[in-house]
């Protein structure tokens, strides 16, 4: 019978050489080296650890572990075994993980030996049989139980179309939901991804993202293995440890903050980046000035993409030449996906204007888990996924984000794309960078507010920048209120919370 276990796809590009470095790790105490055997049985033993439990194929595996190698091990294992992945960020407190294992009801849960308390009350409760503890110093309960289990598998059949992972969406703009993402979705996306930023044999990544989210997870996963890649790996991100690293390889991928971090270290210099290849964006907006600043000190033009946690990557910058990667841009809906600009009321738009973003293709998610009616909700009578964020295509076909739609800013009935307003506040002098969002007006419904983080030793003056936007722009996108702050909330993948910012703020503008 046809085996569509992406498992098996990810298997089939290991080196022919199996006694290959497949990771190094850049961060413990002394380096490990993983083979690609080791690769190949430390995931068999987890695969028949999980058989051996006899649970219904399709169960959820959950997991709310520190980043290692094992980690990605459980992952591929839980592929292996026919069952669906359920990544947790390590962030989450006790509320949050009750609604995920509520929602989710999964099968087993594993965690790291300090929440266990916690964390298999709530899972014991919501009748989960099975709690693990795994730590990222190779010790837990979960290897300690597979040590004893055969270390061949052979791949449980999966179709296309089942179910491998739900990844729950970061939830900046309300309830967290469960993306339901098959074999398909994402062995579609890795094969696209592999051709068109030219993966090659020789290539190395550094990955130092965290591996509870798309881009960690997927996106650099499953890059490294579809090429047969060596990865060094990082359990966390430090930027000075991980431009030392760059001379070893050719390959790395961050959020902008990433960016950010790496131009302060003084090490970062042409020389240090010259064995690189590609270094890749994407999650977050990636700042112009980032974008620049980094192409003058190393030489390399950062290769912008966007995607999301429901579809997996949706448009890229081009790979070759390199000059036509745009800085402020996403670059091109990847082959395959069809990506479409709608007004509120689902009629095209012309070109170079802002609508809502509406996306189709093989990599586009199934729905939300146990949620049929926010996935109607989400999908247009033609079946295209509204993906709730806002943006253009230009003439020449490069697709901008402008903001979410939930971010979207309506006062006094006009609207207002926080981008626009942000460009140009950061284009002023003293300015770091700055978030521009609703909150409540008694008489425009919402009023228009800037956050505004200076630069260091730079003082701000809010009246002077209320009077400088006056002579930019229309006057209901000027802010009403400009708020300095030393930093602007931001979650593990480098994304403002505007959600925190507008609850901050919410009085500003009525008495509570
Ligand atoms: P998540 O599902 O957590 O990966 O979040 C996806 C959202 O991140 C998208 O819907 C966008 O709003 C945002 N995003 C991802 N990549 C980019 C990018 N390159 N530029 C701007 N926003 C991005």
């Amino acid at each position: 019978m046809k085996n569509d276990n992406l498992f098996g796809t990810l298997r089939a590009a290991f080196p022919a050489d199996l006694d290959a470095i497949a990771v190094e790790t850049a961060d413990t105490p002394q380096p490990l080296y993983y083979t690609w055997r080791d690769l190949e049985r430390g995931t068999a033993m987890l695969a028949n650890l999980l058989a051996s439990l006899g649970l219904p194929p399709g169960s959820r595996i959950a997991a709310q572990v520190d980043k290692s190698v094992e980690a990605m091990m459980l992952y591929l294992a839980v592929l292996r075994a026919g069952h669906v992945y359920l990544p947790l960020n390590t962030a989450y407190q006790a509320g949050e993980i009750e609604y995920f294992v509520g929602n989710a009801e999964p099968a087993v849960v594993v965690c790291a030996k300090r929440n266990f308390g916690w964390v298999s009350r709530i899972a014991f409760n919501a009748g989960v049989k099975h709690v693990y503890t795994l730590d990222d110093d190779r010790s837990g309960t979960l290897l300690d139980r597979a040590a004893s289990q055969p270390d061949t598998h052979e791949p449980a059949v999966a179709q296309a179309d089942d179910l491998a992972v739900i990844i729950y969406t970061s939830g900046t703009t309300g309830r967290s939901k469960g993306a339901m993402l098959t074999h398909e979705n994402l062995r579609s996306n890795a094969r696209v991804l592999k051709d068109y930023w030219g993966w090659q044999p020789g290539d190395v990544l550094i990955h130092a993202l965290p591996i509870f989210h798309v881009h960690g997870l997927f996106v650099a996963i499953h890059g490294a293995l579809l090429n047969g890649s060596p990865m060094i790996w990082f359990g966390r991100f430090d930027p000075k440890a991980v431009v030392a690293r760059l001379p070893d390889a050719t390959v790395f991928m961050g959020v902008p903050t990433l960016y950010v971090r790496m131009l302060g270290e003084s090490a970062l210099t042409r020389e240090q980046c010259a064995h690189m290849r590609l270094f890749v964006s994407g999650s977050a907006p990636l700042l112009i000035e980032t974008f620049n600043a980094w192409r003058e000190r190393t030489g390399h033009t950062i290769l912008e993409r966007y995607g999301m946690s429901e579809t997996v990557m949706l448009t890229s910058n081009p790979y070759r030449p390199e000059s036509a990667r745009r800085g402020g841009t996403v670059g091109f809906p990847l082959p395959g996906v069809q990506l479409r600009i709608r007004d509120d009321k689902g009629r095209p738009v012309p070109t170079g204007e802002v609508g809502h973003i509406e996306v189709k293709g093989p990599n586009v998610f199934k729905g939300y888990w146990r949620m049929p009616e926010k996935t109607a909700d989400d999908f247009t009578d033609d079946l295209w996924f509204k993906t709730g964020d806002v943006g253009k295509i230009d003439a020449d076909g490069y697709v901008t984000i402008v903001g979410r739609s939930k971010d979207l800013v309506i006062t006094g009935g006009y609207n207002v794309y926080p981008a626009e307003v942000e460009a140009l506040i950061n284009e002023l002098p003293g300015v770091a960078e700055s978030a521009v969002i609703g909150v409540p007006h008694p008489d425009f419904g919402e009023g228009v507010v800037a956050v505004v983080v200076p630069r260091p030793g730079a003082a701000l003056d809010p009246d002077g920048i209320v009077a400088t936007l006056k002579t930019k722009i229309a006057g209901y996108k000027v802010p009403k209120r400009v708020v300095v702050v030393p930093e602007l909330p931001r979650n593990q993948m480098g994304k403002v919370q505007k959600n925190v910012l507008r609850d901050a703020h919410r009085g500003l503008f009525t008495p509570a």
